[in-house]
């Protein structure tokens, strides 16, 4: 591998108030750290501008719906949307699965139909089809990895049938930071008439996207791993797919008329937004959006590549240490050291002022296929540079003396 990787820092730690000087932090996979104009953009929505949407007649309020409805069109700018009729704001990535689980599978699908996941699948993006499959009597068939951990579309073509009407696949796998070619797999999804889903959680921040491109029909991710708040995510779906569907919970904001008699329901995305929502997560969210635009998801995505590759040519230098997912894995590194189990390693980074992530990233059945119960796992972010993984690599150098 080509040691002429630029990973010159993007020079953006300093927009990060909670990283301080010689903390490496390598678990931006499970949350980002926040840039001053996020945590700005948040300040100022409770202290300066606060007050709630789409109910109210003074102009205070006015101004925070033209404000909630101005981060939506953010959002369908952001990922390609037609419109941002067809961004629904939701709590994160889970409850947008959740949502289409509920909402489309569990209306559209019936027994004897198939739904196709992969191996690599967070918890989150399997345990919402279970819970629908079983209601309605659907089937589960998981898509293999290849030998250098990428969901194989060979297979999938291989195993696709008419009777799967579903697929829902990561579009960057959180553990092995596989990218998927999600053009491709939503061909072979409609090539029988199925539906595609894809989980963009670590998409999303790592790399342009464009859902319009990408030929899909549900799309998902969570604002917290984008720079932005926790508690606002965003499910995009085709606007066919949308209005065919009833709502998900009920209450206000969702209704066009309520009586005893009967109730009828406001059109998408205001359908499946009961209550009050986070307004100012929606906010936030903008700010992030906003953020990483002006840095580049181009660059973004290079930088981070750039940092993987790093990190991956100094550890398998290290006898010990085995690697997982592809080589041009997209801003996430697992690895083990044999003998050591994920948690120790973890906590002897920590003394070395490096945080990552040790267990299995809420994808056990991955653990089970790679033959391991648990990983260790770096991720990079914007803020992360060659000095990060130069003091992971130190960390786990001494790892490897400890338990020499
Ligand atoms: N999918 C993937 C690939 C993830 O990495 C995560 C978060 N670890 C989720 C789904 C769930 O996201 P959240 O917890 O923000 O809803």
């Amino acid at each position: 591998m080509s040691t002429l990787v630029d990973t010159r820092p993007l020079d953006v730690v300093a927009d990060f108030p909670a990283i301080p000087e010689g903390w490496a932090y390598l678990d931006t996979a499970a949350t980002a750290q926040k840039p001053q104009p996020v945590i700005d953009a948040v300040n100022r929505g409770y202290a300066e501008t606060y007050a709630t949407v789409h109910r109210g007649v003074y102009q205070r309020s006015a101004d925070m719906t033209l404000a909630y409805e101005a981060a939506r069109k953010r959002v369908a700018r952001f990922i390609g949307a037609g419109s941002a009729d067809e961004i629904v704001f939701v709590r994160g990535a889970t409850e947008g699965i959740n949502l289409v689980a509920q909402c489309w599978a569990r209306e559209q699908l019936k027994a004897g139909d198939r739904i196709l996941l992969s191996t690599l699948e967070h918890h989150s993006n399997i345990v919402p089809w279970q819970m629908a499959a079983e209601r309605v009597g659907a089937m589960i068939d998981v898509i293999p990895l290849t030998a250098d951990h990428r969901i194989d579309l060979d297979a999938m073509t291989a195993m696709i049938t008419p009777a799967h009407k579903l697929v829902a696949l990561a579009h960057v796998s959180n553990v092995l930071g596989s990218v998927l070619d999600a053009k491709r797999a939503a061909d072979i999804a409609h090539s029988v008439g199925a539906k595609i889903l894809l989980d963009g959680c670590q998409a999303v921040p790592r790399m342009a996207v464009d859902v319009t491109a990408l030929d899909c029909d549900f799309y998902v991710f969570s604002g917290h791993k984008l720079y932005g708040p926790t508690g606002i995510g965003v499910l995009w779906a085709r606007p066919e797919l949308l209005e065919a569907m009833p709502p998900y919970q009920g209450g206000g904001s969702m209704i066009d008329r309520v009586t005893f008699a009967k109730t009828t329901y406001a059109p998408p995305p205001g359908r499946f937004e009961a209550g009050t929502p986070h307004i100012v997560g929606a906010l936030g969210l903008h700010a992030a959006i906003d953020y990483v635009e002006r840095i580049g998801l181009d660059r973004i995505h290079a930088h981070e590549t750039a940092l993987v590759a790093k990190t991956r040519e100094a550890l398998s230098q290290i006898n010990s240490v085995t690697l997982y997912g592809p080589e041009d894995s997209a801003g996430i590194v697992s690895f083990t050291i044999e003998g050591v189990h994920p948690h120790d390693i973890g906590t002897i980074l920590d003394e070395e002022r490096v945080a990552i992530r040790a267990g299995h990233h809420c994808a056990q059945p991955l653990m089970e296929s790679l033959g391991v119960p648990a990983t260790a796992r770096a991720s990079f972010g914007v803020y992360n540079g060659a000095a990060d993984v130069d003091a992971l690599v130190r960390g786990i150098e001494r790892v490897t003396r400890i338990f020499g």
